[in-house]
């Protein structure tokens, strides 16, 4: 044993230990919990390698490696009770157990489980290979269905093996509430329950040794348990309520690491370089107002109000502004860039592909025709010598407002005196370029935007270190989009609708899935489905495009669509972002079941944008996806689809393949743990703020470095 962590070792160490087993460059580590797993209770050499594929190499991996669930014993029925019909939760033993073979060649594996008031036949069918796991004698714990097949028999959607022959409950620890843990080939869930439970107490008493990493005051104010209880609470509850209890703190954990990463990033950009106290001059803000043809949302003004506050603060602003698509983000970026404009400062806004920029100044030129504003244009369309004049318009500070792409953040792009940096369309930047865009200017102010409706909590993970502005509203008077499901059978009627629509003059999308590992194929079905289209409308003008497509030719066809020379444009899911065809009022979206509803909904938003009826028509195959599809179908509200999307396929899958940088959380839940993550966010700032280092929080610096040893390294290079 060694002593309990000192001041002076935390200080020391902000390297994690090196662990490696049985060789010399096993260095002293901050603390015992810290120490490998060999030497713990019952992990010999044969075990610690069965551990570390688990990813539990130290004695604080196996305290942090949580139950993924509870079989809860404590509302049983007994088995003499039970009736058809019922779904119950059952504790018994084996009477017998075996795989019986079925005519049609299905094996089902039976077991009689017996308890003081009764039997019932338990059936797994499929499933063979339970006999290897259930035995004679065993003590199970079983929840399911009661149906009746010969007489009553329990269909177990869960069981657990509780005790093994001649043990009881009580012989591995667990109470009324049994932890199931991950296992691994080699080491059952018992056998970890057993491992964890039989160290546990000597490894809470050396936690409890420890100082908690989390300011006492914090914990307070959360109203967490301290980290020995809720470890306790989590291994070995008395009742669900306990577990949860337990789970709340260590998902605070999580969520406040995480929280003081991005508060670390948020001081760098916001507070660390002095920023732009621009004044309310009005003198452009104010009749672009006044010659507005529309009144603002209450949701525009909301946000105006939040901007002007940051624009008007000597810090930095670094703002996302969140709003579904046409909920009017252009008009509220156009009032930030006109007080840049009016202050003497130059104003970007920054767009993932050329036609966004091409759109985008059409837009501006119109919106600020009666204001003294010049609007410029840069995109790498230029050719050299416009690239030299446009470049020496913006270096001199002719240039007030530039629109343009990422060949604004090139090399040789100089800007006389840039104060505010729009960001359109922020989700197609990634992290890393998002941090470049902010030093485009010394000392300038930052607003990204974006039209993908994210889950409160998942934007307070994903972008921490900005502050969150949301149009949660739209502008008046949009004409719903009729939106229907369709199954394959129906494919040709859905074509016929097309070309009906085309036929008045509209024109249409078709969009295939593009599954990222398999593009080849996907690419293949949607030129083969391109082909017999065209055979069957021989008369439509179409054109496909795809995301292996040279950008320039890309280019020339969305244009083309554009000017209304193609009917039908057949896709893969590069018409996304952005594009804007008022006259197209078809989307067809094939294989629907495959995409994410906050796919479906951006996809939904290319049409509805003119002031003819609009139709989106999703065609799938499968019933396993028509409830999710049912939710997509009843509402347009793109932040409703969204938690939708995070209830149902889960964080991961929320934005598709393309998204990354969201982190895997063991204990914190997104759809659950919104208040948490708030409180957590706030705390960490709050910490940040006082103490930026965290020089007077050792602790807390050592935790963050364990965990996050990539990302803590922001706090040692400061
Ligand atoms: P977004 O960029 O959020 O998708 P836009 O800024 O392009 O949306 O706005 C969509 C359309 O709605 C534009 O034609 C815009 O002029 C119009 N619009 C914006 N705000 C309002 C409003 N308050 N009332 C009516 N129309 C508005
Ligand atoms: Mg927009």
């Amino acid at each position: 044993m060694q002593s309990p962590r000192g001041r002076g070792a935390a200080m020391r160490s902000i390297n994690p230990p090196v662990v490696s087993y049985g060789s010399s460059t096993y260095q002293p580590a901050i603390s015992s919990l810290d120490r490998p797993v060999q030497f713990l209770k019952g992990v010999g050499p044969g075990r610690a390698p069965l551990l570390q594929k688990l990813g539990l190499l130290t004695a604080r991996d196996v305290l942090y490696h949580a139950p993924h669930r509870y079989e809860d014993a404590s509302t049983i029925t007994h088995i003499g009770a039970l009736a058809t019909g019922m779904d119950a939760t059952i504790i018994g033993r084996v009477v017998s157990a075996g795989v019986l073979p079925t005519r049609k060649g299905l094996r089902i594996f039976q077991a009689v489980i017996r308890d003081d008031t009764g039997m019932i036949e338990c059936a797994w069918p499929g499933q063979p290979y339970l006999e290897r796991v259930i035995h004679k004698g065993d003590l199970l714990l079983l929840s399911g269905p009661v149906k009746f097949f010969h007489g009553r028999q329990m269909q177990p959607r869960e069981f657990t093996v509780v005790a093994g022959e001649g043990e009881t409950p009580g012989d591995d620890g667990a109470g009324f509430i049994f932890p199931v843990y991950p296992a691994t080939e080699g080491l059952t869930y018992r056998q970890l329950r057993k491992l964890i439970h039989d160290n546990l107490d000597e490894l809470l008493r050396r936690v409890r040794e420890e100082e908690d990493a989390i300011p006492a005051d914090v914990l307070k104010r959360i109203e967490v348990e301290p980290l020995w209880k809720a470890l306790d609470h989590v291994h070995r509850p008395t009742s669900l309520a306990e577990a949860e209890q337990g789970r709340r703190r260590l998902a605070f954990e999580e969520l406040f690491y995480l929280q003081l990463l991005h508060a670390r990033t948020r001081h760098r950009t916001v507070a660390e370089r002095a920023g732009i106290a621009f004044q309310r001059k009005d003198f452009l803000v104010k009749p672009f107002h006044r010659q507005l043809p529309f009144t603002l949302t209450n949701a525009q003004k909301k946000v105006l109000k939040e901007i002007g506050e940051d624009m008007a603060s000597p810090k930095r602003m670094n703002r996302l502004l969140q709003g579904d698509v046409g909920s009017g983000k252009t008009v509220v970026a156009l009032f930030a860039m006109l007080r840049a404009v009016e202050n003497g400062y130059q104003a970007a806004l920054m767009v993932p592909t050329e036609i966004l920029a091409e759109q985008h100044a059409r837009t501006l030129q119109r919106l600020l025709a009666d204001l003294p504003v010049s609007i410029t244009l840069l995109t790498g369309r230029l050719g050299t010598k416009q690239w030299k004049e446009v470049s020496y318009r913006i270096a001199s500070g002719d240039a007030d407002i530039v629109v343009g792409t990422h060949a604004l953040i090139q090399e040789g792009v100089q800007f006389h005196n840039l104060g505010l940096v729009v960001v359109d369309e922020q989700h197609r930047f990634g992290v890393k370029q998002r941090l470049t865009i902010q030093d485009m200017s010394q000392n300038g102010d930052t607003l990204v935007m974006s039209a993908t409706p994210i889950p409160r909590s998942l934007a307070l993970t994903l972008y921490g270190d900005l502050d969150i502005s949301v149009l949660d509203e739209r502008p008046p008077g949009r004409r719903p989009i009729k939106t229907a499901l369709r199954m394959e059978s129906s494919r040709p009627r859905v074509f016929k609708f097309v070309e009906e629509e085309v036929r008045k003059g509209r024109q249409a999308y078709i969009v295939y899935p593009l599954v990222e590992e398999s593009e080849k194929v996907d690419l293949k079905a949607a030129a083969a489905e391109f082909e017999q289209l065209q055979g069957l409308f021989p008369h439509l003008r179409m054109a496909l495009i795809h995301g292996q497509m040279p950008g320039e030719e890309k280019d020339r066809t969305m244009r083309a669509f554009g000017a209304g020379e193609v009917d039908v444009l057949v896709s893969t899911t590069v018409i996304e972002v952005g594009i804007d065809v008022p006259n197209a009022t078809v989307m067809v979206i094939e294989h629907a079941e495959r995409f994410g509803l906050s796919q479906l909904h951006q996809l939904r938003g290319r049409v509805g944008r003119g002031s003819e009826d609009s139709f989106c028509i999703l065609i799938f195959g499968g019933q396993g996806s028509l409830e999710r599809l049912k939710v997509f179908a009843s509402t347009e509200d793109g932040f409703a689809i969204a938690e939708a999307d995070l209830r149902l396929r889960g964080a991961g899958d929320l934005f598709g393949a393309r998204q990354s940088g969201l982190p895997a959380f063991r204990f914190a839940d997104l759809e659950k743990d919104l208040n948490l993550l708030s409180a957590a966010r706030g705390e960490a700032r709050a910490i940040v703020e006082r103490d930026p280092e965290l020089a007077n929080h050792p602790q807390l610096r050592d935790a963050l470095s364990t965990r996050y040893e990539e990302r803590a390294r922001m706090f040692r290079v400061g």
